[in-house]
């Protein structure tokens, strides 16, 4: 299944346009979210005493939690990115070797930003927003770049693998806002139109090579590097010390609950790890098998958005 973003842009009288078409996407979440069954009065009770007796929860979220915002994930069966394209995310190496390969990569980034930025955090984002201000939540490490936790409110939040809406020089290691970066493609490529079709959970949209070749690409404006969203892309690694931060806060958490990830890249499932050598209770509420199904005291089969908020977290 392809899905259209109905953005297109044209330059009119040297302005740009933004027309959204009626396809937008943010409707259709049943396109993205793995079928699950009804909620089990039962299992809700369970999670319920999960969370009363937690203290010190620690809270691992994964794309399955952004799925109902709109967003797809990789690997839902069916439904994530793997199973509906071939199409595969950008890697590390390719992108910070090949000047190319940057252009071709912003290119798409540049047509899929308006609506990748527009996305917006759903009743489960809410939830654990909620349980931090209520002190229920000792931490929250996402693997999403989608700044949809932060949009919720969150706080004591780890973001794993970095934000979209930051960009980082390669060069200099200077931090900007990714909308800053909006606007100066926009002066740079006035007469530039592109359609995208399709979006994938890091904001990558699809577009033909001939599309981008005249994708005009600028560079840091401190010392004139090449620029790169402030993520981790497929094939490099997670900042040493911000690995380390997390798991000082596994160690200091009473209980791990995972949230929409099934666990099998290893950046989060090392966390995992540190977890049942503590001996935390682990529960998993994500929609099909994890990785660590094995591991968990509970584990739920449910849309986090229709979950979460049920659950009282005095
Ligand atoms: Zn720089």
């Amino acid at each position: 299944m392809r899905m259209s973003l109905g953005l297109t842009f044209r330059s009119a009288k040297g302005h740009w346009v933004e027309n959204v078409s009626q396809q937008r996407s943010h409707g259709s979440i049943e396109s993205f979210v793995p079928p699950s069954p009804p909620l089990d009065p039962e299992k809700v009770k369970e999670l319920q005493r999960f969370i009363t007796l937690s203290k010190r929860l620690f809270v691992m979220t994964g794309a399955g939690i952004s799925t109902e915002s709109g967003i797809p994930d990789y690997r839902s069966e069916n439904v994530g990115l793997y199973a509906r394209t071939d199409r595969r995310p950008i890697q590390h190496r390719d992108f910070v070797q090949s000047a190319l390969i940057r252009q071709q990569y912003w290119a798409r980034n540049f047509v899929g930003w308006p609506q990748f930025s527009s996305h917006q955090p759903n009743p489960a984002h809410w939830a654990l927003s909620n349980w931090e201000k209520l002190g229920k939540l000792h931490w929250l490490v996402t693997q999403n770049v989608d700044a949809l936790h932060t949009k919720a409110g969150s706080r004591r939040l780890t973001e794993l693998h970095g934000c979209m809406h930051r960009v980082l020089c390669l060069d200099c290691g200077e931090q900007t806002h990714r909308g800053v970066l909006q606007e100066r493609f926009q002066i740079l490529n006035p007469a530039w139109s592109a359609e995208a079709h399709g979006v994938a959970p890091d904001g990558d949209v699809f577009l033909s090579d001939e599309q981008v070749w005249s994708f005009q690409v600028p560079s840091c404006v401190r010392c004139g590097g090449p620029l790169k969203p402030d993520v981790v892309f497929f094939g490099d690694t997670v900042n040493r010390d911000k690995v380390d931060f997390v798991h000082k806060r596994v160690k200091e958490a009473d209980s791990l609950l995972v949230v929409g990830s099934s666990l099998q890249v290893y950046s989060g499932y090392r966390f995992i790890l540190t977890a049942r050598e503590k001996q935390l209770p682990i529960a998993i509420l994500n929609i099909g098998p994890t990785r660590s199904d094995d591991l968990a005291c509970l584990k739920l089969n449910s849309r986090c958005g229709e979950l979460l908020p049920l659950i009282d977290p005095h």
